[in-house]
């Protein structure tokens, strides 16, 4: 087998998520062999470092030998059996191994199978909190603009991202937008927490004026990564905190992506030291082995729901994989990781070394800012660095710096205009340093004319 078989094999039969499977006919597929540490390898040899996590879910590398082992043990006890009714250790182990770590007071946790249903869980739960409190009239969200919380009807349409949700706006149900704090757009010489906290003012009108329609607030704290990794300050996170108690509407942080580890702390929200009402997880949550999502809340919230049958508050929501014993080990697995590894004090210096490597490029024409939050760093592209006007996206800039990096090693996949990292913690300082130069290269070259 060689990379043209599989490529012509899968073109007639697949087809790929988020992408116009028309670019395929000048822009070639890969189809990834194996992959070992940060690094997967292709039918005819070729290597690429996967900077990005394979889509930020990646933690501890590619067949990673602890994680494997845990699948491995596991599948010879259970792989799965409903969780309605039953239940089984790893699922429990799980959760528990979860409360110890989640900032108080999350101790309840409910499983789904991947980032979007856990938004739409929680979505869910936050309106049928206010219902079975008898407060019938809390059928709003209010959510940010350039947000990202998947792509089922109920996620789309509490993210920002036109060109996930334009498509589709007839569709969904109507949504509060606020302004999103990204400080991008800060003013010269204002800093990101002077920002952040005068771009909370319209979240707090849009609060005073809607809070008893409103069920929830949902953010990405710190970063909105699918909106190109556009960052904030955490201040804001803590005024959310406050206002939302202030006007009773709970809190929902989608630490989907920002969560294990990537934003510099286990969670973003511990960054404020706030703890939301709700929390989403997945992604990183089983080291990028399994699909397996968790929805953290409180016991408060739970107990809304906990009555007689007749009464029915029940929170009837559902997935067939839900709590999948497999994707539980896996996800043990990794928090053991954590725990052994002193991974998120060790990443510091990882996260130093990423910043020293891509320095060399700040004052490029090109280059309007980096940026970095812990473990994820950012480089934007713009078409003037003073006005900070961007190319047009029919350029496709981006897509230039991701074809220079398959030609040298790297699996880089830039969002829009916006260059960034978020490796497997495992990449070594000198794997650091290569990326970068690939970067900052795959950069100079795409932004020429
Ligand atoms: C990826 C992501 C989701 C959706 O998760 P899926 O598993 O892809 O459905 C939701 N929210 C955030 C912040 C994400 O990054």
């Amino acid at each position: 087998m060689n990379n043209n078989e599989l490529i012509k094999r899968d073109l007639s039969v697949l087809w790929h998520p988020c992408t116009q499977m028309k670019d395929h006919e000048w822009l070639p597929l890969i189809p990834i062999k194996r992959g070992k540490g940060v690094w997967l390898e292709d039918y005819d040899g070729n290597r690429y470092l996967d900077a990005i996590s394979s889509w930020w879910v990646n933690l501890f590398g590619h067949s990673n030998p602890k994680i494997n082992a845990a699948i491995q043990q596991q599948s010879k006890q259970l792989e799965h059996v409903l969780l309605a009714g039953f239940s089984h250790e790893p699922a429990v182990k799980l959760a528990e191994e979860l409360v110890k770590i989640l900032p108080e007071p999350l101790e309840r946790c409910f499983f789904t199978d991947n980032g979007s249903s856990a938004v739409e869980a929680a979505l869910k739960m936050s309106y049928h909190y206010w219902r079975n409190l008898g407060q019938n009239g809390k059928t709003k969200f209010i959510a940010l603009t350039n947000s990202y919380h998947g792509e089922t009807l109920g996620a789309l349409a509490v993210g920002g991202v036109d060109l996930y949700k334009k498509t589709y706006h007839p569709l969904l149900m109507d949504v509060l937008t606020v302004q999103s704090p990204d400080c991008f757009y800060r003013e010269p010489g204002e800093s990101n927490r002077d920002y952040s906290i005068r771009m909370f003012e319209p979240m707090r009108r849009k609060l005073e004026k809607y809070h008893k329609e409103v069920c929830a607030v949902i953010i990405e704290p710190l970063v909105q990564c699918a909106g190109n990794m556009r960052m904030y300050d955490s201040i804001y996170l803590w005024l959310l905190r406050q206002a939302c108690n202030e006007f009773g509407v709970h809190l929902i942080a989608d630490e989907i992506a920002t969560g294990f580890g990537r934003t510099g702390s286990m969670f973003a929200c511990e960054q404020a030291d706030i703890s939301p009402d709700i929390m989403c997880l997945s992604k990183g949550l089983t080291g990028g082995y399994l699909p397996l999502a968790v929805v953290a809340t409180t016991d408060r919230l739970y107990r809304a729901f906990y009555d007689d049958y007749e009464t029915l508050k029940a929170f009837l929501h559902s997935h067939s994989y839900t709590g999948n014993a497999l994707a539980c080990s896996a996800a043990i697995a990794t928090l053991a990781i954590f725990k052994e590894k002193n991974v998120i004090k060790n990443n510091k210096s990882l996260e130093k070394c990423m910043l020293d490597a891509v320095l060399p490029i700040v004052d490029h024409p090109h280059v309007a800012e980096i940026r970095q939050q812990g473990m994820i760093i950012a480089i934007e592209m713009v078409k003037n660095k003073a006005t900070k006007e961007s190319f047009p996206w029919q350029q496709r800039r981006g897509l230039h710096v991701y074809q220079y990096g398959l030609k040298n090693e790297m699996l880089l996949r830039p969002l829009g205009n916006v260059v960034y990292f978020m490796p497997p913690y495992v990449i070594k300082p000198q794997e650091i340093r290569q990326m970068a130069d690939v970067a900052i290269k795959g950069i100079d070259l795409a932004t020429k004319n």
